[in-house]
């Protein structure tokens, strides 16, 4: 029988070894699967590094270490995610949540604090449905149901164009007891008819097609139409900024989180499609990942 501490220690090493990654991260990883087989804290582990696994679980524990020697991500061997302090269920359906993406989260609830300092057509409404945001390309729900959780007052609508992704996001409502979230089956903005939203937010795909990373990774085991999006990965961009137009109230925001180099071509493009104000936020790695325009005010749509 092997004590919990030689199973993190041994299976750290093969971590490491066989996926080429740090032995730190690699540390983490056999923590978070002994948490789960073991259905106790970190701090337990800590705490009992000599207690012995049993059979059963020493089996449950060498299943899980041996997908994960062939690449499969944590994520999906665990089945779920934090973001932004929620936990997300994830399956091979939906990406699997980033930490980058909660920049994009921050961004949506300054601009919601913003919007409804500013914005006549909010502060005439009822205090109750203080704002509508959309979510385009929801996936597990990550980012729609932390703005959701974050502005109980908020209305979220969240699309997808699988079935499967919205299933995954519908169980994620359930399980956080979100209620000012609905879904809807849509491939970007075509089946929102004519609503209209005071800001849109999305994490489109964005990888170009084609490059290498897509080849190493978690990335291999996610749903390639969440990935790549195109020869230059921009197509799903430029499409939701040429379009969000018309879903978004005058005066309204659209967030975009985007790839390291992308920032600058997608300003660009939000200049070009009457957005003000325009703007790229860093990530914590220093790198531009989400960039967002102000639609024009109606005064101003002519000259912008
Ligand atoms: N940020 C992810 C990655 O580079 C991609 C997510 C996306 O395309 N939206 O792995």
């Amino acid at each position: 029988m092997h004590s919990i501490a030689d199973m993190q220690r041994e299976a750290t090493r093969s971590i490491s070894s066989t996926l080429v990654i740090d032995l730190t991260t690699s540390r983490i990883e056999v923590q978070c699967l002994l948490q789960h087989v073991l259905n106790v804290q970190r701090a337990y582990l800590l705490a009992h590094p000599e207690q012995k696994l049993d059979e059963l679980q020493m089996c449950a524990f060498d299943a899980l270490l041996q997908r994960r020697l062939h690449g499969e991500p944590i994520a999906h061997l665990l089945g779920e995610r934090e973001f932004f302090g929620l936990n997300f269920k994830v399956t091979p359906d939906t990406l699997i949540p980033r930490p980058d993406t909660e920049l994009l989260v921050e961004m949506a609830l300054q601009k919601l604090l913003s919007l409804h300092a500013t914005l006549p057509q909010l502060r005439s409404r009822e205090p109750k449905s203080a704002a509508r945001v959309l979510d385009l390309g929801t996936g597990t729900g990550a980012i729609a149901l932390s703005i959701a959780h974050s502005h109980p007052n908020v209305e979220v609508t969240a699309v997808d164009a699988s079935l499967a992704a919205l299933q995954v996001a519908r169980e994620n409502v359930q399980r956080l007891a979100i209620t000012n979230a609905c879904f809807v089956q849509s491939n970007w903005f075509a089946a929102l008819g004519d609503q209209r939203f005071d800001l849109i937010v999305s994490n489109p795909p964005y990888i170009s097609e084609g490059d290498i990373h897509l080849t190493q990774g978690d990335v291999r085991f996610e749903p390639l139409s969440a990935l790549t999006s195109g020869a230059d990965g921009l197509d799903d961009l430029r499409r939701i900024i040429q379009e969000a137009p018309n879903f978004l109230m005058h005066e309204g925001w659209l967030l975009l989180e985007h790839g390291h180099d992308q920032a600058e071509r997608v300003r660009a493009v939000l200049m070009t499609h009457q957005f003000e104000q325009v703007f790229s936020e860093k990530d914590l790695a220093g790198i531009e990942r989400v960039t967002g325009g102000k639609l024009c005010s109606l005064s101003k749509t002519k000259t912008c």
